[in-house]
């Protein structure tokens, strides 16, 4: 299939208008999960950012020869069904983020702000090595509040962020100026 990936998402993601509260446009990623070649192409895309971004050879999975990343880092919940197979893509491992309460060894969290009010994000402390080079993995970026507090737990586990990978991006939230000086590649920017 040669239509460029980001319309490939844009015509698989589907738009609903005031989900889950009013004013909020949310972006379902599910049909592009669910067609076979446009979540391969999705997966590769997040695995080993090409697009003429200058990094793509630093962000090739380590194993392939480029500087790269050692390990994927998913978030609960969407994000776990594309870091899973980004990972396997890469020949590299997964570690979840996940919400409080769900990991059952010694865990470190991190709170941040939602829209309304706040909720914590939990890693176990051995899942991350220090040193060992992060991809983190998520499906939309928006406030950029997720990730940068899953950027939080894997630094102060020794974790090295290469790179923050995402299928949408939502500009106009600013998640990318949260981030930074962390990259962000998105797959479709909107
Ligand atoms: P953020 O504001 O960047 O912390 O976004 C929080 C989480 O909610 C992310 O993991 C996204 O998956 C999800 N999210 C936020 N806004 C949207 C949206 N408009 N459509 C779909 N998912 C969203």
């Amino acid at each position: 299939d040669s239509t460029p990936l980001d319309e490939l998402i844009a015509s698989h993601a589907v738009e609903i208008p005031d989900f889950p509260e009013p004013g909020v446009v949310f972006r379902d990623l599910t049909p592009v999960f669910a067609d076979g070649p446009a979540f391969r192409r999705t997966v590769e895309g997040l695995a080993a950012p090409s697009l003429g971004d200058p990094r793509a050879a630093a962000l090739a999975p380590s194993g392939t020869g480029g500087t790269g990343y050692d390990v994927v880092v998913g978030v609960e919940a969407r994000g776990f069904l594309l870091a899973a197979a980004v990972a396997l893509d890469a020949g590299v491992g997964v570690v979840p983020v996940r919400k409080a309460g769900k990991l059952p060894r010694e865990r470190l969290s991190a709170d941040y702000t939602l829209e309304y009010g706040t909720a914590t994000l939990e890693v176990h402390t051995d899942s991350i090595t220090p040193g060992q080079r992060v991809l983190l993995v998520d499906d939309v970026l928006a406030t950029g509040g997720t990730l940068a507090a899953s950027v939080q737990l894997v630094e102060a586990l020794g974790g090295v962020v290469v790179a923050v990978s995402v299928v949408i991006e939502l500009v106009d939230l600013g998640g990318r100026q949260r981030l930074a000086p962390h990259a962000v590649h998105a797959l479709w920017t909107t």
